[in-house]
């Protein structure tokens, strides 16, 4: 559109991709978002101070908050999103509810009354009956979600649930929900204009989700009935109506997989992660409409003109470590092999060299693939996410390819259970012998030590290993290496090298020829040809096959010995198990605890995380403290081992 743009960035982005191609970028302050992304001061005075007229939030921290807009109102400053008046109309779910029931939009069955006293609730949940849901009018993002299964459960988790939706959203007010227990989420794609124009985008399935959270999402969804597609793009634009919508936005829904009429579960009034598939799917690009409908324009199109052609399918690929409860990962990205293919589009705003911190969200990149039909989206998904790498931080890029390679997810069987009816006990990788992997990593390795410096004559590389019949001179006749791979170490014997080699490992002995582009290596071996892509950082050598990294280091025996010390199990210390920020610590020194009891909550993420005493004993040394930002392998607490008290 030829617009020029200023982007505003954190302590903790000042090298981010999105500070780097922006026209201009300015930083609003310290890592921690509540002094920066979610600074509303700051970024208005920012804005103000670099000349832009207009303000374009993205889709997370105040892209929802009546804030930004009414402040860009007394600066002069354009908004692009909705009025204030939307945004607060639908930011409460007890609000949005009734306005929806009122335009006559079918909500999920449920109570969302003044009356916030537990007799009301108790009454309420019998009419509603079990299982039912408790939901914190002010959450959002999955979180203050809370499920009943039966009456003695209700005043607790009402309780609970105050207490929480208070301490994270200000505002204690809860609603209850009919449990509907097989859920497709559907949600329909809308926009308005500051002249009472209003259309949708087609619909939006996002039923594959963990914790609440969507992982994949597509458009058009699939398996619908035409009659409910209409009833859903007519209920939303009718919502929308009703509070005089003029900005892009997404209404949600709920649809019962068993049958029935979509149930209206809320509006998000912004862009939202997955608006890609709609723009692949209507050639339409959002953002610009996001613009020209802030700039007073009309909309870009009538309803009769916006078409959905084929399918598209996005997922999210996060730093995070589905082997290991999903937990979030940091680090720096070493490798970020993006494999472009017809139809396939690739999100992100981290490349190589970028550091993922544990501040914000764990979202690295969206991979979204669009074809003709559905059948075809999902074969090149499944071959994109197999070709994708990124080294250097653990990613649940095998679970999604696990997901969309599953013959449920080709059946479009979906519903918000999927992946815990899918994956019954988490999801694990596939073993996998990992013997072509390791031939990789041994020829990246062979090629990296060859073209290093210290190669040359005096180089023990070059010297060792003196006489040999049969070898060319200046090469040691046979490499002898120790290969760690998850904690475990292989010898092997290598003779040649990187382009031709010999190697025997576990006994058997390949020979395998390859050949290198800059960041993907070519083995042959036994007539069988395999591409790898590699990652190189000091000695970790990474390679990726089939969307999943297997990263090794080699040494030469010369070097050998040592090796990690195995994590000290049991050892009488809480360490932070990754970045993050001290949340609570819930004891003192001198208290008695329990092995397995929570020590210390750590935020990370977006998440919290607790962190549990190794062993019973009592507490040596409280070593952090409550908002401190600590690293990973930090010690945060010490104990005297010894059974406590009864
Ligand atoms: P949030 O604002 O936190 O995203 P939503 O109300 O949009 O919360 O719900 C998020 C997800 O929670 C839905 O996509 C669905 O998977 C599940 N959910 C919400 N309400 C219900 C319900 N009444 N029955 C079953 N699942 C629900």
């Amino acid at each position: 559109m030829g617009i020029a743009t200023v982007a505003a960035f954190s302590d903790a982005d000042r090298a981010s991709m999105h500070a780097r191609e922006s026209d201009e970028a300015v930083g609003i302050g310290p890592a921690e978002a509540a002094q920066s992304y979610l600074n509303a001061d700051a970024i208005v005075a920012s804005a103000l101070a670099s000349g832009a007229d207009a303000i374009h939030p993205g889709y997370g921290f105040l892209s929802e908050n009546p804030i930004l807009p009414k402040l860009c109102d007394r600066n002069g400053l354009v908004w692009i999103g909705p009025s204030a008046r939307a945004i607060e109309s639908m930011g409460s779910k007890i609000r949005a509810r009734r306005i929806a029931s009122d335009a006559g939009v079918v909500g999920v069955p449920g109570y969302d009354g003044e009356d916030q006293s537990d007799a009301r609730f108790a009454a309420e949940a019998s009419a509603i009956g079990y299982p039912l849901l408790v939901k914190a009018s002010a959450g959002g993002g999955g979180r203050g979600m809370r499920r009943i299964a039966r009456p003695d459960e209700l005043l607790p988790a009402l309780a609970l649930a105050r207490r929480e939706a208070e301490a994270a959203f200000g505002d204690p007010s809860l609603l209850l929900e009919k449990l509907i227990l097989r859920p497709r989420h559907i949600e329909v794609q809308i926009a308005g204009d500051k002249h009472g124009n209003l259309v949708h985008l087609y619909e939006r399935e996002c039923s594959i989700q963990r914790n609440y959270q969507k992982l994949v999402e597509e458009a058009p969804a699939p398996r619908l009935r035409p009659e409910t597609r209409a009833t859903l793009h007519e209920a939303a634009l009718r919502l929308a109506a009703a509070i005089g919508y003029d900005s892009l936005g997404t209404v949600e829904f709920i649809l019962d997989a068993e049958g029935g009429p979509p149930l209206f579960l809320e509006m998000n009034t912004r862009l939202q992660v997955e608006h890609g598939v709609t723009e692949l799917v209507t050639g339409l690009d959002l953002v610009e409409w996001q613009i020209r409908i802030a700039a007073g324009e009309r909309l870009p199109l009538t309803q009769e003109r916006i078409e959905c052609r084929g399918s598209a399918i996005e997922v999210r690929l996060n730093a995070e470590d589905p082997a290991a409860g999903y937990r979030p990962c940091s680090g720096t990205i070493v490798g970020f092999h993006a494999a472009t293919a017809p139809g396939i589009r690739i999100d992100t705003g981290i490349g190589a060299g970028s550091t993922v911190t544990p501040y914000y969200d764990s979202m690295l990149a969206k991979v979204i693939a669009h074809g003709e039909d559905r059948t075809s989206a999902v074969a090149r998904l499944s071959a994109a996410l197999g070709r994708v790498a990124i080294f250097g931080v653990r990613t649940n890029q095998a679970f999604l390819r696990g997901i969309v390679r599953h013959p449920r997810f080709l059946a479009a069987d979906l519903t918000t259970h999927f992946i815990e009816e899918t994956f019954p006990g988490g999801w694990r990788a596939e073993p996998g012998a990992n013997a072509v992997e390791r031939l990789a990593a041994i020829s990246v390795w062979m090629r990296a030590i060859g073209s290093r410096a210290d190669t040359g004559p005096q180089s023990p590389w070059q010297t060792l290993g003196g006489f040999r019949v049969s070898e060319r001179a200046g090469r040691p006749a046979i490499l002898r290496v120790r290969i760690e791979y998850r904690g475990a170490t292989t010898p092997a014997a290598i003779t040649g090298d990187a382009s031709r080699f010999e190697v025997t490992v576990d006994g058997a002995t390949s020979v395998v020829e390859s050949r290198f582009d800059s960041d993907s290596v070519t083995l042959v071996r036994d007539g069988h040809t395999y591409r790898l892509v590699f990652a190189i950082d000091g000695a970790r050598i990474m390679v990726s096959r089939d969307g999943a990294v297997s990263e090794f280091a080699i040494i030469p025996e010369v070097e050998a010995g040592g090796g990690q010390a195995a994590a000290a199990r049991g050892a009488p210390r809480v360490v932070a198990t990754m970045p993050g920020v001290v949340n609570s610590i819930a004891v003192e020194v001198g208290q008695e605890v329990g092995e397995g009891e929570t020590i210390v909550v750590l935020e990370a993420m977006k998440l919290m995380h607790s962190l549990a005493a190794p062993v019973a004993g009592r507490i040596k040394a409280v070593l952090c403290t409550v908002g401190e930002t600590v690293a990973s392998g930090a010690i945060l607490v010490e104990i005297e081992p010894g059974a406590p008290a009864a």
